[in-house]
């Protein structure tokens, strides 16, 4: 049996920690009794939400993630620093020992593409590691790129630029756009850095 009117994910992970207004609650509560789609959909958000603190303590990967994961992250106390630069942009960046969760924002019109890699290059844009085939929702207005926090936290002042290329049905590449960070170690240590952009 397939649900006709399935419960949003960041509705489910409310749920489960409580935070949904009362009717709303109860409404949730009611689907999910006569629902067993929604109820494996449930089961799969609390996971997720589980797994954020093995995710946060390892701290070493690299992936792409949802606005509910950052949401759950944070309601579970996590603190999480987010950068985003404009398309074509730079953004001064740090990350302090208190930080758990580094990510970027990267906005991009993603329509048109059947796939989208994540390309971090130098700051001449040669690349240096590739994400390929990323996930991306229809509808999104961009993706949300979680760095290593344990990289991050070792880095020295750095640029960094990321790049989003979309490949069309017919497989032709195409940058929508590329990111730029101009990364300082820790806040405080260095006089406010002037982007030489
Ligand atoms: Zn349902």
């Amino acid at each position: 049996m397939s649900c006709s009117n399935p419960i949003d994910a960041a509705v489910l992970g409310d749920y489960w920690l409580g935070a949904l207004p009362g009717p709303e609650e109860e409404t949730t509560e009611a689907h999910l009794l006569g629902c067993g789609q929604c109820g494996d959909r449930l089961r799969d958000v609390i996971a997720l939400a589980e797994g954020i603190r093995d995710l946060a303590r390892g701290g070493s990967l690299r992936l792409i993630v949802s606005d509910t994961f950052l949401r759950l992250a944070a309601q579970e106390g996590l603190q999480v620093r987010e950068y985003a630069p404009p398309p074509g942009g730079s953004v001064q960046c740090t990350v302090t020992a208190e930080d758990d969760i580094l990510v970027a924002r990267l906005a991009a019109d993603l329509r048109d593409a059947r796939r989208v890699d994540l390309s971090l290059c130098d700051w001449e844009g040669v690349e240096q590691f590739r994400l390929p085939d990323i996930p991306v929702h229809p509808g999104a207005s961009g993706v949300v790129y979680q760095e290593s926090i344990t990289m991050a936290k070792g880095l020295p002042a750095s640029r960094i630029m990321a790049r989003l290329i979309a490949y069309n049905a017919t497989g032709n590449e195409r940058v929508l756009a590329e990111y730029r960070f101009i990364h300082t170690p820790s806040p405080g240590s260095l006089p406010p850095a002037q982007s030489e952009l």
